[in-house]
């Protein structure tokens, strides 16, 4: 005590004539009306782990987000939207119930997530219990300026069940910031979605109109503004034109790195699956008002260690993936193939136009098929990936590919009912019922689908492999190839299919059960 006491006097002196500017008490610091705020931004990440290259892992972000914020404790750690949907772990059931995300927002609450924006796979859940319960159980902030929960006419904000009752998604955010000389600044954040894709319980409204009403009312109240937006870049690049008083706008949707300087605002996105993040670094000058942007694209590889809490998380979430994924058969690490050039899955890709991997897909249903088909057809929305593959492709892959598996079926059905459903596949453009096509052409100057390289035939009967999902009729617009094998041997319940062959589940032999599977062999060939 006695020494304690004599001491004491000397190191505040040892500390006031300390050049080390850490060690100077805040007391001697004065407000130099200067702040610095660093933003480790992240977008379109469906993946917990490292992929099969070793990039990404959420693991390390947070060992990342953690030495950020040790160097400055005004890091905010941001997601420009896209997480809870689509991944294999949630697509898997886990006590019952579907995953769908909940992986994801307790993977995010681990790593410390302040911020994100809603995008569009946020709805990609038809039913909304899956969507409220992540927003539920998140501890991160979801701003939305430009999407509501809608039921029937009612229209209202996105919110979590709290203990205390009901605390609502913001239309956009502000927040204090204060550095350790005291320089004080009120930040605003807003935050807009893409409109593609519309859900029934999403009320939209137009995201750049949507950003400039938001920033009109941030601007009377803030310092300074940002934008974090899941947009297509071109809309980013609009905002930021609209907008030049935003230093910063950290986007999302597209899936790979870019960075665009529009006047003085930065407009970045980072690799879909956290492969790199972006770490920008701003500073505002409080006097001049002036902000600038320094921006660092960090790869996430296997050079950052695994920070101990989010490993543990992700670790519980493989165990459940693996025992899940072995119980269907599945040897996750094993490879399929090596890929010659990138295979372009995302919705951008698949939904729009006849790609590669429909072509793959395609051939492996019919060299997997037991009746000689003429033809295939398969769903675009049964690829659920959304992303390029590229290198070493594992069984995983196959199902990231493909999460929802189930099996294909050999159909004979009418040329009328054929050329009814491939009508409905083009009307289907830009959502999960436009198809990719096996052996099958639109003639663009006869106007007429080809058949293996023949006119289709309303008259003729087809022998078609298609997915047992669009036997359901539960396809956008495909509700008349509803269809069930008919009690006791040949014929089906719709009058316009003749027969319907599928596996028999006991014969391990007929992969026809799992597309997957149909595809693992085919592409291991
Ligand atoms: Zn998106």
């Amino acid at each position: 005590m006695k020494i304690a006491q004599r001491l004491f006097p000397l190191l505040v002196l040892l500390a006031f004539f300390s050049c080390d500017p850490i060690k100077k008490s805040t007391a001697t610091l004065k407000d130099d009306g200067i702040i610095e705020i660093v933003f480790l931004q992240m977008n379109d990440v469906y993946e917990i782990s490292p992929l099969s290259d070793n990039s990404g892992g959420l693991a390390r972000v947070a060992t990342l987000r953690k030495s950020l914020q040790a160097k400055n404790p005004n890091t905010f750690a941001v997601l420009a939207g896209d997480f809870i949907s689509p991944s294999v772990i949630g697509t898997l059931k886990y006590e019952g119930k579907r995953i769908r995300g909940k992986q994801m927002v307790e993977t995010l609450n681990a790593l410390g997530l302040d911020w994100v924006v809603f995008g569009n796979h946020e709805f990609d859940y038809d039913d909304l219990g899956d969507l409220q319960a992540r927003l539920d159980e998140s501890n991160f902030t979801w701003i939305s300026g430009n999407a509501q929960l809608k039921s029937g006419d009612l229209v209202r904000p996105f919110f979590k069940n709290r203990p205390g009752g009901e605390e609502k998604c913001p239309e956009d955010l502000i927040v204090e910031v204060k550095d350790a000389d005291g320089t004080t600044v009120k930040l605003g954040i807003l935050g807009v979605l893409i409109t593609s894709g519309q859900k029934p319980f999403v009320a939209y409204s137009d995201p750049l109109e949507a950003a400039q009403k938001t920033y009109k009312s941030l601007a009377g109240k803030t310092d300074l503004q940002i934008g974090l937006t899941h947009l297509a870049m071109p809309d980013d690049l609009k905002l930021a034109e609209m907008l030049p008083a935003l230093p910063l706008i950290m986007g999302g949707h597209d899936h790979d790195n870019m960075i665009h300087r529009i006047g003085n605002t930065t407009v970045a996105k980072a690799d879909a699956n956290a492969k790199t993040v972006y770490i920008h670094t701003l500073q505002y000058d409080k006097k001049s008002k002036k902000a600038s942007v320094r921006s660092e694209l960090r790869k996430v590889n296997g050079d950052i260690p695994d920070e101990p809490a989010t490993a543990g998380v992700i670790a519980k979430w493989e165990k459940i993936k693996s025992a899940a994924l072995s119980s269907s058969g599945f040897d996750a690490g094993k490879k399929v193939a090596d890929l010659n050039a990138p295979l372009d899955c995302r919705e951008s890709a698949v939904r729009h136009r006849q790609v590669p991997v429909g072509q793959y897909i395609t051939d492996a249903m019919l060299a997997a098929s037991r009746n000689k088909p003429e033809c295939a057809i398969v769903n675009s929305g049964s690829i659920r990936v959304d992303d390029i593959l590229s290198g070493v492709i594992t069984e995983l892959d196959i199902v990231r590919m493909l999460p929802f598996g189930g099996g294909i079926s050999e159909v004979e059905m009418k040329g009328s009912l054929l050329q009814r459903t491939l009508d409905a596949g083009l009307q289907n453009e830009g959502n999960g019922g436009y198809l990719q096509l096996g052996h099958i052409a639109w003639d663009l100057s006869q106007k007429v689908w080809l058949i293996n390289k023949t006119p289709l035939d309303k008259a003729k009967i087809y022998r078609v492999v298609l997915p047992d999902f669009l036997l359901t009729g539960n396809e956008t617009n495909m509700d008349f190839l509803k269809a069930a094998p008919k009690e006791g041997g040949k014929g089906s319940t719709n009058p316009d299919i003749l027969n319907i062959s599928s596996a028999n589940p006991s014969d391990k032999s007929d992969l026809r059960r799992d597309i997957r599977l149909v595809l693992i062999q085919f592409m291991r060939k």
